[in-house]
């Protein structure tokens, strides 16, 4: 076991002792426990990405954070990203580090963040796709085709994995060159590393494959190769699987001994991890409960004596601290969480944890973005990765500002421009801020979005808004009044489709649904399978405690055994599924499949969740008319009636810009943002990026 926490020093607040206290390697100290884990921001194939990840790691470093680490780096071309032109030729490899000259780009990031403060270590990920690189020369153990990639690996001779383990010494040698505190070396998620260390990736049958002794020899040799190249006061951490998720996958056995021989290589920190990108369990979203997987971590932290890192959906500094007081690690990985704040640590240092902008796990602008050749950013603040082109400057002509709604949108705006020194006052009809978010915080698995609610009654006590509820604005109110600018964000009203019988006592809203204004029968048609039909359909066919606040529950939903540890956390076990007794019918008109438009990384869950309830997918509907019998239309030219009680409408949105629209014709200085803008594809995402740079330019 570790060293116990030392309790003498911690420059932080008594409430968090553990999390502030610093961490001694012997060669070097870490300031404090928090970790920026790794991610991949799509900067690193920018042409001005260095310049604008040294912004953006620099805010994070001065943010109080003790250790970063960078998104993944390729030691070679074929472990990487490589995109080619139209005449094959490779562009923009900069997410690789295998010479000099790529070396003096990560310079800018290492200055940059020892600049903004020294004592803050960086470390940069050493990252080989292996199966699941994007180019055409890709390779891997055995020739086994990834289900998640287009490209079949090429398996490896003996000669290619010397080169293999030499190109990640190389590249650990040109880390330590660029400036670099460490490197962390990925030998999970199906990458390279981690499929030598599983038996259906892994059919080798040298020295590199059959008994798990062969399978562990490429992940130790690459750390103990590192190690004698870079020396002894350089950090190597190795990410493991701490459980993979796969059926067949990692035993604990496995994953013990793999930690105690990367100790004896030569790693200075074990990091866990808990998934495959194959798995069909999630462990990142924003149905994972929080800290879920920090007792696999335990596990491993009691096989070793060098420290151990654990991660996932960590997000606040209390659930922190309560980890390292349980003792099931000596340091806390947060990744998204330093995309949401920035300033995490140092609010957590101040005492001012109400002020964080929490992570929801939401997915929306990080992952999603990622896995669709987007830049990330943040789906709370917008300025994530984007910190030399989004500013929040103190404004040097402070107006008068009337935001009127106090949805995403409006709240977006308001805080940023009080921020900024306007004088803002914010309405809104309801008796609470938040507009749909308070729809969407009742949806089970949805219980992060109340701490953007707390982020943003907090803002508007910090910044002065002065803050009118239950009042409804029209335009003789703004005409009246004395502002120098009007924002209107007044949201949307739910559409309501033009249908026989639309009227009829068994048609309900899924507003009304939500708040449980009218009943849901046990048979339910639900019209419209976009984002919130979606969340009504988990919403009336789930039964029992929300799984996100339930690491048990979480559990049994997904067939996952923590205390035994099978193969995988998961070979063998049938997710049991609690469901509400209801016949419930999901429907479309279009001929895609239904869930097709939902988040790139989360879309699978909410789709595998109701199947698994039972829930009926139906697209291609044309509907006809409602009546007493229930709701007719055709499906593939056919009539046919389902025989429901209640039908639910979640057929999209309408903008409600009519207030707008009077204060265009009075010629009031006036901003229409958020769904009153644009309704369709309107998502909080949208809503708070468009409201927040509209803000930052006033
Ligand atoms: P709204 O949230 O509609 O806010 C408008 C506000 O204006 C309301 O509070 C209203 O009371 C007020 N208002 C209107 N007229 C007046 C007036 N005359 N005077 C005073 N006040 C007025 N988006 C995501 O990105 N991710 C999700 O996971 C997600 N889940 C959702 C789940 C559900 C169940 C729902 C319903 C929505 C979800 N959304 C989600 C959508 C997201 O909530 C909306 O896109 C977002 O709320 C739109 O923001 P807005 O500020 O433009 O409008
Ligand atoms: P949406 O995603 O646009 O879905 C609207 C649904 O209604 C579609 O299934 C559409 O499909 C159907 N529809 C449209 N017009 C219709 C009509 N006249 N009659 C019958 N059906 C009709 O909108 P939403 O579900 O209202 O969500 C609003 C916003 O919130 C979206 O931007 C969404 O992304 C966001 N949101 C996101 C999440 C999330 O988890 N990320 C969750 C909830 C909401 P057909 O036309 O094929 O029938
Ligand atoms: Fe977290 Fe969502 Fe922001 Fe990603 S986009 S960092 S999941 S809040």
């Amino acid at each position: 076991m570790s060293a116990a926490i030392e309790q003498s020093e911690f420059p932080g607040h008594e409430k968090y002792r553990h999390l502030f206290t610093p961490l001694d390697l012997g060669f070097t100290k870490l300031k404090n426990r928090a970790i920026m884990g790794s991610m991949h921001t799509g900067l690193e194939e920018s042409p001005d990405g260095f310049e604008r990840m040294a912004a953006y790691f620099a805010e994070r470093a001065a943010g109080g954070v003790g250790m970063i680490i960078t998104g993944g780096i390729s030691p070679n071309e074929e472990g990487g990203l490589v995109f080619r032109d139209e005449n094959g030729a490779a562009v923009f490899a900069a997410s690789k580090l295998s010479t000099d000259e790529e070396a003096a780009g990560h310079k800018l990031i290492t200055d940059a963040v020892h600049t903004a403060d020294p004592d803050v270590k960086i470390c940069m990920q050493i990252l080989h796709m292996g199966p699941l690189a994007m180019n055409d020369g890709l390779v891997a153990p055995s020739a086994v085709k990834s289900r998640i990639n287009k490209f079949a690996p090429n398996e490896l001779d003996a000669e290619g994995i010397e080169k293999q383990i030499n190109d990640h010494v190389n590249c650990a040698r040109l880390a330590k060159k660029a400036g670099y505190d460490g490197v962390e070396i990925i030998g999970s998620a199906g990458y390279l590393i981690s499929t030598f260390l599983v038996e259906k990736t892994n059919r080798r049958t040298d020295e590199y494959g059959g008994s798990y002794e062969n399978r562990m020899r490429f992940a130790l040799e690459v750390v103990r190769r590192c190690r004698a190249e870079v020396g002894d006061d350089f950090i190597i951490i190795f990410r493991i699987a701490g459980m993979d998720m796969l059926e067949g996958g990692m035993s604990w056995d496995e994953v013990a001994l793999l930690s105690r021989e990367l100790e004896k290589a030569g790693a200075s920190i074990i990091s866990t991890h808990f998934t495959w990108h194959e798995a069909s369990v999630p462990t990142i979203a924003t149905m994972v409960p929080r800290a879920a997987f920090t007792s696999v971590t335990a596990r491993v932290r009691g096989e070793v004596s060098i420290p151990v890192i654990t991660s996932n959906r960590i997000n606040m500094p209390q659930v922190a601290e309560d980890v390292l007081i349980r003792g099931d690690a000596d340091l806390v990985s947060m990744a998204r969480p330093m995309l949401a704040d920035s300033q995490f640590m140092n609010k957590a240092a101040q005492n001012r944890a109400d002020e964080i902008n929490t992570c929801i796990a939401c997915n929306q602008a990080c992952l999603d973005h990622t896995f669709s050749g987007k830049t990330t950013s943040c789906l709370v603040n917008p300025r994530a990765c984007h910190e030399t082109l989004l500013k929040y400057e103190p404004t040097d002509n402070p107006k008068k500002i009337a935001v009127i709604g106090a949805g995403p949108a409006g709240l977006a705006y308001a805080t940023v421009a009080a921020e900024r020194g306007h004088n803002v006052s914010l309405y809104d009809a309801a008796a609470e801020i938040g507009g749909q978010f308070n729809l969407a915080k009742l949806v089970p698995g949805k219980e992060e979005f109340y701490e953007t609610l707390r982020y943003y009654n907090r803002m508007i006590e910090k910044f002065d808004i002065n803050l009118h509820l239950n009042t409804v604005v029209d335009v003789d109110m703004l005409a009246e009044s004395d502002v120098d600018h009007i924002v209107i964000a007044t949201g949307i009203s739910p559409r309501t489709p033009d249908l026989e019988g639309i009227d009829h006592p068994s048609v309900i809203g899924y507003i009304d649904a939500l708040r449980g204004n009218k009943p849901v029968g046990s048979k339910v048609a639900i019209m419209g399978a976009g984002g919130i039909g979606f969340d009504v359909a988990d919403f009336i066919s789930h039964d029992g405690p929300s799984g996100a606040e339930d690491v048990e529950v979480f559990a049994r939903e997904w067939g996952i055994d923590f205390e035994n540890h099978p193969r995988g956390g998961v070979t063998g076990i049938e997710p049991e599924v609690a469901s509400a007794p209801r016949e419930i019918f999901l429907m479309q008109r279009k001929e895609t499949a239904v869930g097709k438009g939902l988040g790139k990384t989360t879309g699978w869950t909410h789709r595998l969740t109701l199947a698994r309830r039972g829930v009926k997918m139906m697209n291609s509907i044309d509907y006809l008319k409602i009546d007493d019998r229930g709701l007719h239309f055709l499906r593939d030219n056919k009539p046919e009636c389902l025989d429901v009680d209640t039908i639910i409408v979640c057929a999209g949105q309408e903008p409600l810009r009519a207030l707008y629209d009077a204060a265009l014709t009075r010629d009031l200085p006036v901003d229409l943002i958020g769904g009153a803008f644009e309704a369709a594809e309107l998502d909080a995402k949208a809503a708070i990026y468009q409201a927040s740079h509209m803000a930052a330019a006033i």
